[in-house]
């Protein structure tokens, strides 16, 4: 039987997939089993952060993995520990804890924020203030902190202690954070599910100054944003602000599964042993990936980003059928006249991946991809935007 069959058979269908079964890659080239190639500009959702098989994750990968695939966290590991100081020394942080996804990643923010605000209050601060339109994961706990009523459907009860404020409004803000029972707000500085809808910085730099005053803590969600995708190691670091606590994931391993949540000066030690835990957070393998990639986050590459970044606007402003283009960095959403998903397809047809988000086109490809292949798939994109 053919692969989509047996997909069909025996797969769970909690997904909309596109018909196409891929086989292998190179960079941001990718091969289906009819040998067909494409052009990569989905990333795996942001998480090839060097494409596909990049030679110096695979080694840094094969090596570890070679040599001890896991142990448990009952033990100490170098990629671990090595990590953990990388994304401490370039960001500020202070201390890191590992998990295997974004909504891992999350939920252990969201943890430590409803710690810290019971500690200090006798167990009355305890709400998080996020944004609507946001997204958290697919957990329970991170579905509740999701600002997307469309969402908070069929599984409930869903988890009591999060309210909800409009992104960009800081009247709104302000009114959410003088709630007495508010711990923490969480945000994303670019919404990517939520359609790569872009924080102002004076709402974010607002936000963060009037919750320092009460104490109140800030967790970035950079999930999806963070690990360079912005043009900036994280993307907070274009906001000046200096956050509680920052969530990361799906960018950081380079194409294995890994979390982390990072903690502040004033977080660093709310949690203590036995709060909190995963098997497999920080495995061997994934870290030894995961030091390979964050050592490749330089400034040049950054710069390279915001080139191809500005490369994308140029090529697709003001042509017909392009409504907007947000975004920051290779992060990027083209609002389209036709539906997102029709434009998605063709440009499948015609040998390009790209993703949707909401009413927009979404672009996350690797951060290394060479321009004449970026090119050629965004001649490919303007070409299904024109003639959809
Ligand atoms: C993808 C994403 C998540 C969830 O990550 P998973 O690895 O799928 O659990 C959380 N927050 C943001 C901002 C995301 O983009």
């Amino acid at each position: 039987m053919d692969i989509m069959q047996l997909d069909e058979q025996y797969i769970a269908n909690t997904y909309h997939r596109f018909p196409v079964v891929f086989t292998k890659g190179k960079g941001s080239l990718i091969w289906d089993e009819a040998g067909k190639s494409y052009i990569d500009l989905g990333g795996g959702i942001a998480v090839n952060s060097f494409g596909i098989a990049d030679p110096v994750w695979c080694e840094a990968v094969a090596g570890q993995l070679s040599c001890l695939q896991h142990v448990s966290n009952y033990y100490y590991t170098a990629p671990q520990t090595r990590l953990a100081a990388l994304l401490c020394e370039k960001t500020g942080m202070k201390k890191v804890f590992f998990s295997n996804s974004g909504a891992e990643a999350n939920e252990c923010a969201i943890k430590a924020a409803r710690k810290y605000g019971n500690d200090r209050s006798g167990g009355a601060r305890n709400t998080i203030v996020t944004l609507k339109n946001s997204f958290h994961g697919r957990t329970l706990a991170t579905l509740s902190a999701t600002g997307q009523e469309a969402l908070h459907q069929h599984f409930g009860p869903f988890l009591p202690g999060f309210i909800y404020a409009d992104a960009n409004d800081l009247e709104d803000m302000k009114e959410k954070l003088s709630d007495p029972a508010v711990c923490a707000v969480m945000m994303e500085m670019v919404q990517g599910e939520g359609g790569v809808n872009v924080l102002r910085k004076s709402f974010v730099r607002e936000t963060a100054r009037l919750a320092a005053e009460k104490d109140i803590l800030v967790i970035v969600d950079e999930v999806q944003t963070g690990n360079g995708r912005c043009g900036s190691l994280y993307a907070y670091m274009q906001y000046d602000i200096e956050p509680d606590i920052v969530s990361t994931a799906k960018g950081l391993g380079g194409g294995l599964p890994l979390g982390a949540t990072l903690f502040g000066p004033k977080t660093q030690g709310v949690l203590s042993a036995g709060m909190h835990g995963s098997t497999f957070g920080g495995n061997p393998v994934c870290a030894a990936g995961a030091v390979s990639v964050l050592e490749r986050m330089n400034q040049p590459l950054m710069n390279a980003v915001m080139a191809k970044s500005k490369f994308i606007l140029r090529a697709l402003t003001g042509v017909p059928g392009v409504k907007s283009i947000s975004g920051m960095g290779l992060m990027l959403g083209i609002e389209t006249e036709a539906p997102p998903q029709d434009i998605a397809a063709a440009c499948l047809k015609k040998g390009v991946l790209v993703l949707t988000a909401k009413d927009k086109v979404r672009l996350l490809p690797a951060l290394n991809i060479p321009m004449e292949l970026l090119e050629q798939a965004v001649d490919t994109l303007k070409q299904a935007i024109l003639h959809p």
